[in-house]
């Protein structure tokens, strides 16, 4: 059975592909001829998540899943949330991203935020989302070199150290996208 992974990440294909049942093909958005930015203009991660998965089953026919990410920020009404990637503006800095929340942090003692990933699957008809979350807290500054966007300002609940100084096979195991992938890769084994 062939599934179209809605992303062009080669890392993301790699990571899920490991995971899921063997006759699962994973299909990238390039293998299926898809070079378009598919739309993600929802005011939800969930709904974008469920808006890239309609497109790519609407356009091109494939049985898909997609996932979409935020980083929600208790004491700033959960923001950034859904415009996480470009938080300080459309050049999507990781590091403008992470200057701009620390400012806007500053001088609240309320740090708690959480990572969510939603992936939404489109499979034999049937639209399914699968939530992960990962609780936690922002840091004053940032600490350490490793992982990507938000890492090295946010610590994992339990944790003295942020994503960005661990493993990223720990990162994977408590981390929000990690957890989504579980929730999905269960639902495939059980079908
Ligand atoms: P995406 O939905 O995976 O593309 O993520 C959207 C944005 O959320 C990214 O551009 C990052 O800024 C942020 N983000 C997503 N996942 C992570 C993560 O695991 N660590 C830190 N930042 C993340």
């Amino acid at each position: 059975m062939k599934l179209v992974f809605a992303t062009n990440n080669p890392n993301k294909i790699k990571e899920v592909q490991s995971l899921i049942p063997k006759h699962i093909k994973l299909l990238s958005l390039k293998d299926i001829g898809c070079f378009e930015d598919v739309p993600e203009t929802q005011l939800t991660i969930k709904g974008n998540a469920i808006q890239k998965a309609d497109y790519i089953k609407e356009h091109y026919g494939f049985d898909c899943f997609a996932d979409d990410t935020g980083l929600e920020v208790a004491a700033l009404n959960n923001e950034p949330g859904v415009f996480s990637a470009r938080y300080a503006g459309e050049q999507r800095d990781a590091n403008d991203n992470m200057n701009l929340l620390l400012s806007n942090l500053l001088n609240k003692p309320n740090r708690n935020a959480q990572f969510k990933t939603v992936i939404a699957l489109h499979l034999n008809d049937k639209l399914e989302t699968f939530t992960g979350i990962c609780k936690g807290e922002i840091t004053t500054q940032k600490y350490g070199d490793d992982g990507f966007g938000y890492d090295p300002i946010f610590k994992a609940s339990g944790y003295n150290q942020t994503f960005a100084e661990i493993s990223l096979d720990k990162k994977n195991q408590i981390g929000h996208r990690g957890k989504a992938v579980r929730l999905l890769v269960e639902h495939l084994n059980n079908l």
